[in-house]
């Protein structure tokens, strides 16, 4: 598992001289006592200590910031729902950075400077409109940037200039084609392309969003902490995002362990940074769930890739020794010919062992019996654990849009 090139190396050992050096500077408090000499290698790199979002916190507000006064131009802000926020500053460079890493999710993606690129993200503290705004300017592209609301005025602009390209969270692109479809305007939009928040989201979402718009859609990663979103996108292909590893050097850990996961396993995301000036992260855990992508991709593009955001750690469960979570249950349930993507998982704790007992629809027409052998079968080869199936008919589970209140454990 060789993934650190020479070129990141250089980049994390200069970057580590800088930061551990830095008098009261973040990192310098952090890895206080810390030999930087001792790190010759991946291995020795990825036993420094995780940065959290809490350890981010605490340097509020502006104790993250590793360059002088002088040199930073703007800050962002996390939204901060819970607790302090966190304050990310960033130098004239970083800002150029960024427009240019977005500039390329939109070359993924296929847009050009003819594209029209409505943008629904909203701006301010927050990151993400005005980053999906500097992308599209540098690509050449004619931006509209709406920010979020007014759906009216939304829809008129979209028929009026003729936008061509979507960027919104799924949440809202699926208001927005809803409300298209239900004033009977489909063949007023001009869209061919959605650019969609890397937020987990369902595959019924997303081919409702994509046959009601008539638009292909793309996944763009990214969070506020490193740089925003931009940071990886998907391509024509649909087969996870690519990430830019010439601006972060990327880890997949069991969020249980600190350990790396196998290569193509399910584990949390833990980025370093490679350039960023403003405010630098090393081996920040975003608590996002996903895996590498090994192998070449079709587009061609050479950028490595990981999955699309499968969940958060928030959502994982140990049973028997073994991590699950929603995106993974709905995920092995789409390979099982007759089974429905709605499911509800039990776990019990009876004589010393636990039970997982996953309910799940079945679709008209099968075999319950066959249809549960398939699961239980699926489930043991891929998630590597025993469980009960019980399939049931359509409807007979009750709806939630948040997947992660289907797992219930009544363990403790
Ligand atoms: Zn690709």
């Amino acid at each position: 598992m060789k993934r650190m090139t020479e070129i990141q190396f250089k980049a994390i050992k200069e970057n580590l001289a800088k930061l551990m050096t830095m008098e009261d500077g973040f990192y310098h408090k952090k890895f206080a006592g810390l030999n930087r000499d001792t790190i010759q290698s991946q291995e020795d790199f990825e036993k420094l200590p995780f940065t959290n979002k809490d350890d981010l916190r605490e340097a509020y507000p502006l104790g993250l910031q590793a360059v002088p006064d002088s040199e930073i131009v703007r800050i962002h802000s996390s939204s901060g729902t819970t607790g302090t926020p966190v304050i990310i500053p960033y130098t004239k460079q970083d800002i150029e950075d960024w427009a240019l890493m977005f500039k390329r999710c939109y070359e993924a993606a296929g847009l050009t400077n003819l594209d029209r690129v409505h943008v629904t993200p909203g701006y301010g503290l927050w990151t993400a409109g005005i980053g999906f705004q500097a992308g599209a300017e540098l690509l050449g592209a004619m931006v509209i940037p709406m920010g979020p609301g007014n759906t009216d005025k939304q829809i008129q602009m979209m028929v009026d200039l003729q936008s061509t390209v979507l960027c919104a969270t799924s949440s809202y692109a699926l208001l927005l084609a809803e409300e298209i479809a239900k004033r009977g305007i489909r063949d007023k939009i001009h869209l061919r392309k959605g650019v969609i928040g890397s937020e987990r989201w369902g595959e019924k979402m997303r081919k409702r969003i994509a046959n009601e718009l008539g638009v292909q859609l793309y996944d763009i990663y990214g969070l506020t902490e490193i740089y925003g979103p931009g940071i990886g996108m998907s391509c024509d292909f649909e087969c996870g995002m690519h990430y830019w590893d010439d601006y972060f050097y990327f880890e997949i850990i069991d969020p249980q362990t600190g350990e790396p996961v196998p290569d193509g396993e399910i584990g949390e995301l833990v980025i370093t940074t490679l350039r960023k000036q403003g405010a630098p992260l090393i081996r920040y855990r975003t608590h996002d769930l996903t895996r590498f992508i090994p192998g070449e991709c079709a587009c061609g593009m050479t950028y490595p890739r990981i999955d699309i955001i499968l969940g958060r750690t928030d959502d994982m469960i140990k049973v028997k020794g073994v991590n699950i979570f929603p995106g993974q249950i709905d995920e092995l349930l789409k390979e099982i010919e007759g089974a429905s993507s709605e499911y509800q998982v039990m776990i019990d704790h009876l004589n010393g062992k636990d039970i997982l007992t996953l309910f799940f629809e079945t679709d008209p027409g099968y075999d319950k019996k066959q249809v549960e052998h398939a699961v239980k079968q699926k489930y043991k080869l891929k998630i590597g654990i025993t469980i009960v199936p019980k399939a049931v008919a359509i409807g007979e589970l009750p709806r939630s849009e948040k997947k992660s209140t289907r797992i219930f454990d009544n363990r403790y």
